[in-house]
């Protein structure tokens, strides 16, 4: 590990990835690459949990498409200097702020998204002229062995390259010097990683996770609200960290909720053989999400196939806070309905637990739709939607609290592999001598009158 971080450390003081043209065309060459090698990037998702060729593209290749595309639209406009206003301390000056790479940056990837979630950060590190070392996550071994054998037939070793492995690779990893660690996986991991990262005052950003609520007010256009959230819980089999994880409706309309969403799964027809849906990632997994199937609180689903790793998409009514599954992130497909008859109240409880990674509120209600956004803290969300704000570039991503700290994606992920360094460019055609000794009570006379202190 010591020396291919050495070896990368030594290319990037070589300047070479602070050249604009050097960066765009690592970006156009990561695009043909991942294109060219489609079809085994495919294969290999399949093999690990049954992720179709269209859910592939739509959640994940076709996201990192347009990440890099937009990083290549905008890359001149992110990274040029930054002129701002001189204050009068400092007349007669130039000042500006220049973006620079922060260096060698440290990717670590999640499983549920495992092109995402690794090549995504990617994308924003090569932007900013960092270096990387990219570390997916070892549970989908086809996929993490497929971005190994793309890149590392394509990249240098000392400008990008894939370390397979799993904690004790991790755990090497972190022993050592990086300028940048990016990783995206639990609240659990997350703290082993910034502890690693304080050790050697290394920033890092945090892309956690936590239990997403989303709230139905019974104002709401109910039938659209049940379709979109039955697509945004259940895609992925709800192993998407930006998941409503529960959902809270008005009591007024509990029952009609419960039935638009049974009648919705059943028009979707999820099923992993129709290309809709996919297997849970392990057998931990499907262990962990069955004992938070309460049997007396299916409504709906709660059929578990432990052979084929498959657990139907299952609604669960009459859930209180207290239930297992309102615990810990579900990360499954589950949807627990729980009622409330004050928002008021709903907000409060929300509030008492870790700030989530999302939230979402469905209402045509402007007061409900304020009273959501701006009393509790989350890291982003959407009105009458969800899920779908991960995908538009605009919006920085990233969570808050336990669910995570800073954020990618556009300019935000260039930002986050960058230092912005403050530079202050004097003249040398004259020169005031107020701060210069002897400090007598003339300058000072001078100083008080000119700033009207
Ligand atoms: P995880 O934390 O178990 O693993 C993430 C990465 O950390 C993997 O690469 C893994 O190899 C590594 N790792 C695991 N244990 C480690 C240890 N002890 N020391 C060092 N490294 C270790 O997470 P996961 O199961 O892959 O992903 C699920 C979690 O990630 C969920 O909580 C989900 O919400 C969250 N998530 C967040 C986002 C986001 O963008 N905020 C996206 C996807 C997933």
């Amino acid at each position: 590990m010591k020396e291919l971080i050495e070896h990368q450390r030594h290319f990037f003081r070589s300047h070479k990835t602070k050249d604009i043209s050097f960066r765009l065309q690592q970006l156009k060459r990561l695009k043909r690459v991942l294109k060219s090698n489609e079809a085994l990037l495919y294969e290999a998702i399949y093999a690990d949990f049954k992720k179709s060729e269209f859910d592939t593209f739509a959640t994940e290749l076709g996201l990192v498409y347009h990440d890099i595309d937009d990083a290549l639209r905008n890359l001149h406009k992110w990274s040029r200097k930054q002129h701002v206003k001189t204050n009068l301390v400092n007349f007669p000056a130039k000042s500006y702020v220049l973006p620079q790479p922060l260096g060698v940056a440290l990717v670590i990837g999640a499983w549920n998204y495992p092109y995402l979630l690794s090549l995504g950060p990617v994308v924003a590190a090569m932007a900013a002229g960092c270096t990387i070392v990219l570390k997916p996550s070892e549970i989908p071994s086809n996929t993490s062995a497929a971005i190994k054998k793309v890149i590392s037939e394509h990249f240098p070793t000392e400008y990008f390259t894939v370390v397979e492995g799993g904690i004790p690779e991790t755990t090497a990893l972190l022993k050592e010097k990086f300028d940048k660690i990016f990783f995206t996986g639990s609240t659990f991991v997350g703290k082993i990683i910034y502890k690693a990262a304080a050790e050697q005052l290394t920033p890092v950003t945090l892309e956690l996770g936590g239990k997403s609520p989303a709230f139905v007010a019974e104002d709401c256009h109910l039938k659209m609200a049940v379709k979109r959230l039955v697509w945004g819980k259940f895609l992925n089999a709800g192993q998407t960290c930006v998941s409503p994880d529960y959902i809270l409706v008005h009591r007024s309309i509990e029952q009609r909720f419960l039935a638009l969403a049974k009648a919705e799964i059943e028009q979707e027809n999820l099923r992993v053989e129709n290309g809709n849906y996919v297997q849970i990632i392990n057998d931990r997994n499907v262990e962990r999400l069955e004992k938070m199937i309460d049997p007396e609180k299916i409504y709906y689903g709660g059929d578990v196939d432990r052979e084929n790793r498959i657990i139907s998409p299952t609604i669960l009514s009459k859930v209180s806070w207290d239930d297992t599954v309102m615990q810990e992130e579900i990360f499954g497909p589950i949807m627990p309905v729980l009622v409330y008859d004050s928002l008021d109240e709903a907000v409060d409880r929300v509030n008492e637990l870790s700030k989530p990674l999302s939230c979402y509120v469905f209402t045509k209600s402007a007061k409900t739709k304020k009273k959501v956004l701006n009393e509790i803290l989350f890291g982003g969300g959407g009105v009458n939607e969800n899920v779908v704000h991960l995908a538009n570039p605009h919006l920085p991503f990233g969570g808050v609290g336990n669910s995570g700290m800073g954020s990618y994606h556009g300019e935000a992920g260039f930002r986050a592999f960058s230092h912005y360094k403050s530079i202050i460019e004097k003249t040398t055609l004259f020169e005031l001598p107020l701060k210069y000794y002897p400090h007598t009570n003339g300058k000072l006379w001078w100083i008080k009158q000119f700033f009207k202190f």
